[in-house]
């Protein structure tokens, strides 16, 4: 373990949310909606929703510049609901990255420290220390203007570093990149939390992103919560229509339960497997969240990538679930072709992993449709 490494561990630091409601207008409308969450030390936690959402205020209210009408923030257990921003410890990168245009690279890296009222020499060392830790030591003494958009990140984020903050907060940081740099520097950014272990959330309207880069994401619709959980059980389990909408391309087929067979044992604290019928697939066995009760009204949900195409009329494993169709249509996306077929009752997506100069199905081949039953599940 480094330096770096061992000191991180023993600091990082907890943020808590505790029933935290606020609302621009006083108290008209809510913009977040007893928020509720706590990030562990040395997490990256994501903040996931579409525009509006709520993601901003929420990041804004950890770093001290929005007030809550209710509820607390804890830092580390103790109540910051009070702490104005500057004695917080938090630090922030916003989605503009804010950099001074007629200061250098390294005088906006030493900003904080010099309002700080930190020495000259102990700044030069910290700033050299800061841009090496982000990889621009030999562009100290440019102006922001004369790097690129990736450059300009990472002196934003050599910034905000510098004055060693107990919780990084990062507000679309990516978004003015193009989409290649932004894969790079998500993972640049990672590595950098990794290294530092420190605190990190992390806002962003980009399921990928959030879903690559976090140990755990919250979804936000409207103000609230949605639903917490690690990038594979949200993308795998989501916990309502809205979520497994959000997150990844998804087909929701109408379902409706039928009499809950009370002598199967429920699969987790929060769900069982229950008989569905539905348009498509007729009866079936899926798991369900929330313990629907008979008669519940739903829908039946499966990921593209879950369906298999055959020709029409080829056998199928004995538990597949099978339904005949007609290709509707194809793209061509490069690692998968998305196919949409028409079924009798509706049209379903299906993504086939492409190899290199297999044909695709034409429009109108005949196909068979074959999913596993473990990829369903009722929401
Ligand atoms: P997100 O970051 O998820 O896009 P925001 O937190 O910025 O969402 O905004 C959530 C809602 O609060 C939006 O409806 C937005 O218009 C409103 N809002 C944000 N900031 C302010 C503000 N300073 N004053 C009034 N309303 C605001
Ligand atoms: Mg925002």
């Amino acid at each position: 373990m480094t330096k770096l490494q061992a000191a991180a561990a023993t600091e990082a630091t907890e943020v808590e949310a505790k029933n935290i409601a606020l609302s621009y207008d006083g108290g008209k409308t809510f913009v977040l909606k007893d928020i509720n969450l706590k990030i562990a030390p040395g997490e990256f936690f994501a903040l996931l929703g579409p525009s509006g959402s709520g993601k901003s205020t929420l990041l804004r209210l950890i770093a001290g510049f929005n007030q809550a009408q209710s509820g607390q923030l804890l830092i580390d257990g103790k109540d910051v609901s009070q702490v104005p921003a500057h004695l917080r410890d938090v630090g922030m990168v916003f989605q503009s990255y804010a950099l001074w245009p007629h200061m250098t690279v390294a005088e906006n890296v030493g900003f904080g420290l010099v309002e700080r009222k930190w020495a000259k020499p102990d700044v030069a060392r910290k700033v050299g220390e800061m841009l090496e830790l982000v990889g621009l030591q030999d562009y100290a003494r440019r102006r922001p203007n004369q790097l690129s958009g990736g450059q300009q990140q990472r002196v934003a984020l050599a910034r905000t570093l510098a004055i060693s903050p107990k919780v990084l907060l990062l507000d679309e940081p990516l978004s003015n990149l193009d989409a290649k740099l932004r894969v790079q520097m998500r993972e640049e950014l990672k590595a950098l939390q990794r290294r530092l272990g420190i605190t990190t959330i992390f806002v962003t309207h980009d399921q990928e992103e959030a879903l690559a880069t976090s140990d755990r994401i919250a979804v936000m619709d409207g103000g609230v919560i949605q639903q917490i959980g690690r990038p594979e059980k949200v993308y795998d389990d989501p916990i309502n229509r809205f979520v497994a909408n959000f997150i990844g391309t998804i087909n929701l087929v109408p379902a409706r339960v039928k009499p809950i067979d009370e002598t199967i044992e429920p699969l987790t604290r929060d769900a069982r497997t229950v008989l569905i019928e539905n348009a498509v697939w007729g009866e079936m066995y899926v798991p369900a969240f929330g313990f629907p009760t008979a008669g519940t009204q739903g829908e039946v949900m499966v990921r593209p990538l879950a369906l298999h195409l055959a020709p029409a009329g080829a056998p199928a494993r004995p538990m597949d679930m099978v339904i005949d169709g007609e290709i509707l249509s194809c793209e061509f996306m490069g690692e998968y072709v998305r196919y949409r077929v028409k079924t009798p009752a509706t049209t379903l997506i299906a993504d086939q992993s492409h190899r290199s100069h297999t044909p695709m199905l034409k429009v109108g081949t005949a196909v068979r449709v074959a999913v596993a039953p473990q990829e369903f599940r009722f929401i």
